[in-house]
């Protein structure tokens, strides 16, 4: 595999940072999760636009522009003959010192990974998943706001953790203020009487790309959708639940708390709108050439 970083390609056992690279040392960059299907990269300028504002957000400068980032992107899949597949798109903060000052790093450092995709079993799309809200809070935004997709994920992961030990692989988490914010690495959605509702970006989330395009399209299918304030009761009164990022697409979610989710499988809007969705991702792109 070959690997994008320092600005060339370069043989996987070759791609190194440094052990004073701030990412490394205290999550201090950005990233980005992107798809490619039938050699086109999906939405690759959604995700360059969220990373330059994560990383605005962060105060790191990319030394490239989204142009560059963009051709950059499209390379490393070729040189991987990649045509389905993802990608991680990483900016540290670089090589600084052992002290927390990011002025002292010199340069942020480029590392794109273009790889096969690991996806969910495909029963767990046709049966739908079990998933339990956790005692981990979503990070609060005023102290790091999840709308920045930070390379500092421990938040994430401590949810994970208490899924994966209740015997389940994803968690919802909840704001500070007890509402419904997120999934570990999926937004989540719930349908009640056709009326789709998701929690608005300001619940502290991050606002996914697939979130915004499931939005669309349910949107341009005649359905209305409604960014709003869910509680857990509102996720365990759904006909439907569903969960959407890139890696996962649109999976239907069947059992919350071990409280079955409508019918206990997923639901004729999930299955709808996922259908879309790959529908749309097989068909538009940035092309790999
Ligand atoms: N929330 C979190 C915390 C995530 O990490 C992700 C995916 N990386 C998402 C939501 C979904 O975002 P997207 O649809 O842009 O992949």
């Amino acid at each position: 595999m070959k690997i994008y970083i320092s600005g060339k390609l370069v043989a996987q056992r070759d791609a190194k940072v440094s052990v004073f690279d701030h990412g490394l040392l205290y999550g201090d960059g950005v990233f980005e999760g992107i798809r490619a299907y039938n050699g086109r990269v999906f939405m690759l300028d959604r995700h360059i636009d969220r990373l330059f504002e994560s990383a605005k957000a962060i105060a790191l400068e990319i030394p490239m522009t989204k142009e560059g980032l963009t051709r950059a992107v499209v390379r490393t899949c070729k040189a991987n003959s990649i045509k389905n597949g993802y990608i991680r798109l990483v900016v540290t903060r670089g090589v600084g010192t052992l002290g927390l000052n990011p002025y002292l790093c010199k340069k942020g450092e480029i590392i794109i990974i273009a790889d096969k995709i690991q996806l969910y079993p495909k029963k767990l799309y046709e049966d739908g998943m079990a998933i339990v809200t956790v005692g981990t809070v979503r990070n609060h935004p005023e102290a790091l706001n999840p709308r920045i997709k930070s390379l500092n994920y421990l938040n994430n992961i401590l949810a994970k953790i208490e899924a994966i030990n209740s015997g389940v692989l994803e968690a919802v988490m909840l704001n500070v203020h007890g509402n419904v914010a997120e999934a570990t690495g999926d937004n989540i959605f719930v349908v009640k009487d056709s009326l789709i509702r998701t929690p608005p970006p300001d619940a502290g989330i991050l606002k996914g790309i697939t979130r915004d395009v499931v939005i669309e399209l349910a949107r341009d299918h005649g359905y209305e959708v409604r960014e709003e304030t869910l509680s857990r009761y509102d996720l365990y009164n759904a006909d439907e639940v569903f969960l959407t990022g890139t890696a996962a697409e649109v999976i239907g979610v069947i059992d919350i708390d071990r409280r079955p989710i409508g019918e206990g499988k997923p639901g004729r809007v999930t299955r709808y709108l996922a259908g879309e969705f790959h529908k749309l991702a097989v068909t538009s792109g940035e092309p790999i050439q």
